[in-house]
């Protein structure tokens, strides 16, 4: 049985016609898409893939087609002939679409590739403008932030209360704050550049080498106590800590030190130390004063008695007169010592500070004069009347001024001068000399009793403890200011209590130096 063979011949042209019609559609919309996109490498390939699709499709459909005209037109001889190069077509088509599909492979990680890249390549670029736009900013912002953490730390270093010094090895002072400038008396020119340096600053140059040695060693220091030269080169006690610091980039050693300055709390020690020394001074000089005071009285008594019923001639009568002058100096230091143990009855009553001053510089003027001391009174009018014991306040203005007197011997000047503070209701009263002053290491013993640099009979070191003791019992306080060769500077200073009552007082404590300051 044979079959028809006319609708599978018409099926198979009419499907060639159509695979031809369609492939060239694909290439036309291959073409468009590639157009649109030339660098996308997927259009491209499609685009090669549609050429090679189109050319096998027609070698293919072409094939086909002339294959049934020739049966048709019985022309199988031409068929023939043209059989093989169809065939060769359609291989060369497949070759083409596989080759094309294996390069496309190799070509497509290629691509995917530098699509990586080139995306890497646009975030650096971005970046990179960023930079580029920002730089400026980002400069000025780190700058900022180092400026400001910069004056953080300058601040804290400027406003310490106590001093901090910067030291290289060799002790050359690199850095200081404005307290170390003050303690020091460095003054504001002499910069970090000029070459200050630690050693010279300290009291004991052998301190030096071992605060460097234990740094080296150790890395730090606690509390180290030193003396360092001050203002004026005045010894200053100070607390020192200290650490060294490796700098990284030279490889040198800094020391970072901090100083506390305890020459004050040192100064109460000594104070402390005092007051317990004068409060057992004057307990004795109490017991002393009150058990030779009755029997010098009575060696006193019969040397009067003696002495009234013995001729003025005879030699007896002068011994007398010997033995009664030196009774009587030694009754005066007992008066004395009884005055500073304040054994002796204070009555302290409304009265004038201004009165009880005037009346000594009025007493001692013209006797100063005679030796060209010039002695002048600036008195301030605001000064109000005060509840004292007159008696005993001139005794300490006399002091003050024989004292001043003393230092200047001839040719000089006094001043006396009050000054009253109504906020902290505050009188004080200056005697002001231009004499020899007070030697540093006197200062602070010139209360102390029986301290005196005067010549046997010229003073008993009891003037400044007894007038120190009137203070006190007034609760003021006496402070001294002396430069040695330019001359001193005794105030008293006293409080005003208005409501403070009249009584007499007879208490026998000794002073209670806490109130009073040496020096200034
Ligand atoms: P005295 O006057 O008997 O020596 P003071 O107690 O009054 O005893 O004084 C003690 C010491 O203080 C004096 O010896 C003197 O060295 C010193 N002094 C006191 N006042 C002055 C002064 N104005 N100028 C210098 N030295 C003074």
């Amino acid at each position: 049985m044979t079959l028809p063979l006319l609708p599978i011949t018409l099926v198979d042209v009419f499907g060639s016609s159509l695979m031809i019609l369609f492939a060239l559609l694909c290439v036309g919309l291959a073409v468009r898409l590639r157009r649109q996109d030339r660098d996308n490498l997927v259009w491209t390939y499609l685009l090669w893939f549609s050429y090679a699709l189109a050319g096998f499709a027609i070698s293919r459909a072409v094939g086909h087609i002339t294959e049934h005209v020739s049966l048709v037109l019985d022309q199988g001889h031409t068929w023939k002939i043209l059989k093989p190069y169809s065939g060769a077509i359609n291989t060369i088509s497949f070759v083409v679409v596989a080759s094309i599909t294996l390069f496309f492979e190799r070509i497509w990680k290629i691509y995917q590739q530098i699509a990586r890249d080139k995306l890497a390549l646009e975030d650096t670029h971005r970046q990179l403008r960023y930079l580029n736009r920002h730089l400026e900013d980002l400069v000025a912002a780190r700058t900022r932030e180092l400026t400001h953490s910069e004056s953080k730390y300058r601040r804290i270093f400027e406003l310490s209360r106590d001093p901090i010094l910067v030291a290289d090895e060799t002790g050359v002072l690199i850095d200081f704050n404005p307290s170390a400038m003050r303690l020091l008396a460095i003054d504001s020119e002499s910069g970090p550049d000029r070459a200050l340096s630690l050693p010279d600053l300290l009291q004991h140059p052998g301190d030096w080498d071992k605060l460097r040695g234990e740094l080296l060693a150790t890395g730090f220091i606690n509390d180290e106590e030193l003396e360092l030269a001050g203002r004026a080169r005045q010894s200053l006690n100070v607390l020192l800590s200290a650490t060294r610091e490796n700098t990284a980039e030279n490889r040198t050693v800094r020391f970072h030190f901090l100083l506390k300055d305890i020459s004050q709390r040192k100064a109460m020690t000594r104070q402390l130390l005092q007051a317990d020394k004068l409060a057992s001074i004057g307990q004795l000089a109490a017991g002393i004063a009150h058990e030779i005071n009755n029997p010098l009285s009575i060696i006193l008594g019969y040397t009067q008695l003696l002495i009234r019923s013995e001729d003025a001639a005879t030699e007896r009568y002068g011994d007398l007169r010997t033995i009664e002058k030196h009774a009587r100096a030694c009754k005066t230091i007992v008066e004395d010592l009884l005055k500073f143990s304040r054994s002796t009855q204070t009555r302290k009553e409304a009265g004038s500070l201004h009165q009880a001053v005037e009346e000594v510089v009025n007493v001692v003027r013209h006797h100063f004069e005679l030796d060209n001391v010039m002695i002048t009174c600036e008195l301030d009018p605001a000064v109000p009347p005060m509840v004292i014991d007159k008696e005993k306040i001139e005794q300490v203005f006399m002091n003050l001024v024989m004292n001043a007197k003393q230092a200047i011997g001839k040719n000089g000047a006094i001043q006396v001068t009050s000054r009253f503070d109504p906020e902290r209701k505050l009188v004080t009263v200056q005697v002001k000399d231009t004499g020899g002053g007070i030697e540093a290491r006197h200062l602070p013993r010139i209360f102390d009793p029986f301290f005196t640099t005067k010549k046997t009979g010229e003073g008993t070191g009891l003037g400044l403890s007894v007038s120190y003791g009137i203070v006190q019992h007034h609760n003021g306080e006496i402070l001294v200011a002396s430069e040695p060769g330019t001359g001193s500077t005794f105030s008293v200073v006293l409080p005003v209590q208005q409501s403070e009552l009249v009584v007499p007082q007879a208490d026998l404590a000794v002073p209670q130096p806490e109130s009073r300051k040496v020096g200034s």
